[in-house]
């Protein structure tokens, strides 16, 4: 399988001025299509910089796309650049230049002599017709690599990508194979808990299974790469049947589930309504439920709240046979670390459910990581709650 690298030119990318979206955009579609992306890099308008990126990339991988810097002012650096890189001068071509006045004139306007810059490419290199925009895009090749330079507007990119560039590779590199991803969230245990449980699985080749951190929630990522979708998937399963019986009821959902669209889910097929007060910091977690669709009627106290009186306010509140759910939540300051201790309690009709959690990680995280915690905690006991129920 040929392995390709990414290089994304423009100083306001360098600058955080704009997102570099296209880099996304071309290692997903390379992914698909089974091809290994091992670097993308940014770098600004600068063709000595850019020449030396794209001879080191030639040095190492088999494709070379770059985006990005092919308009036609003097800070548009990739012609010049490809032709250093290349190690051959970069010459006008006629067949490109009418390409390009047709384009102008397509749109009612003349072409201006910077436009003239369009037309010069790289000697060897072929000229990619654009029809959705003015700079027409090449190849050529730096010693045995293939560099595709392409346009910096996404959706000129997008275009020359999908009706240009994969049909190339597709003919150069017999692309016969594919890749496939699952991602598969967990909550309410840890990273390193994650990886002792399938730290071998972690180490297989193909599928690859990886993991990601986030506050409250671990992904494992597993990709599988095979000649058809099918098989691809199958070997996907296959692994993520292993690990569902080493994680177990951690895993929470898949690909596009949230921790609030799992719990919105469960209260919606049992009729429940959920009732939550919690401290201010935890609104967003009313935010989340409701976007999800569970519409939670919230009590915020202007103060800090009072843990075990709200549980006991919530639970006389409750007539028999309710089908509303408390759920009350609350942080405590732990001394001498200072450390927060989250408190939490689902309350039903029959039953309070309660659980705590030290927290301890960065400061900056404790709202998003008790968001997701209390969701979580919430997923379980209301999956407990339906089954004693039944
Ligand atoms: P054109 O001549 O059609 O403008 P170009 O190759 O010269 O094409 P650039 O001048 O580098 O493209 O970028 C044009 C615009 O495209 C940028 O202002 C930005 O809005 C967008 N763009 C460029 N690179 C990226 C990128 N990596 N991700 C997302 N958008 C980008």
């Amino acid at each position: 399988m040929p392995v390709a690298e990414i290089i994304a030119i423009g100083t306001e990318l360098l600058l955080g001025e704009i997102q570099d979206t296209n880099t996304k955009h071309l290692a997903r579609t390379l992914r698909d299509k089974g091809i290994d992306i091992f670097r993308a890099t940014l770098v600004g308008d600068n063709s000595a910089r850019i020449a030396n990126l794209i001879r080191e990339a030639a040095s190492r991988s088999d494709i070379i796309l770059t985006t990005g810097g092919l308009g036609p002012t003097v800070d548009d650096p990739t012609r010049e650049a490809a032709a250093l890189a290349m190690g051959v001068p970069a010459e006008f071509n006629p067949d490109l230049w009418q390409q390009v006045e047709a384009r102008f004139q397509r749109m009612g306007r003349l072409p201006t002599e910077n436009n003239r810059r369009q037309a010069f490419l790289p000697h060897g290199a072929l000229a990619i017709e654009n029809p959705v925009g003015t700079a027409p895009a090449f190849y050529g090749t730096v010693g045995q690599a293939l560099l595709i330079c392409l346009p910096g507007v996404p959706r000129e990119m997008e275009f020359l990508l999908e009706n240009a560039v994969l049909p190339l590779l597709e003919e150069r590199f017999n692309l016969n194979e594919t890749i496939r991803a699952l991602v598969l969230h967990c909550a309410g245990v840890g990273e390193s808990q994650v990886d002792e449980w399938i730290g071998d699985l972690e180490a297989s080749h193909n599928p690859t299974v990886g993991l990601l951190a986030h506050p409250g929630i671990v992904d494992i990522r597993i990709t599988a790469k095979a000649t058809s979708l099918a098989e691809a998937d199958q070997m996907i399963a296959a692994t993520a049947e292993k690990i569902r019986e080493r994680v177990g009821n951690a895993i929470f959902g898949q690909d596009a589930d949230t921790l609030e669209s799992v719990t919105a889910a469960l209260l919606q097929a049992h009729h429940l309504s959920l009732n939550l007060a919690a401290e201010d910091q935890l609104r967003p977690l009313a935010e989340r439920l409701s976007k999800a669709g569970a519409s939670p009627l919230v009590i915020f106290p202007t103060g800090p709240l009072d843990f075990d009186s709200c549980v006991a306010s919530m639970r006389q509140g409750l007539p028999n046979n309710s089908n509303a759910v408390g759920l009350c939540v609350a942080t405590t300051q732990l001394a001498p670390e200072k450390r927060n201790l989250l408190k939490m309690a689902m309350i039903t009709h029959r039953a309070v459910y309660t659980d705590s959690r030290q927290y301890a990680g960065p400061e900056g995280n404790y709202p998003v990581w008790a968001a997701n915690f209390t969701l979580n905690f919430l997923r379980l006991k209301l999956q407990k709650y339906i089954l004693d129920k039944e």
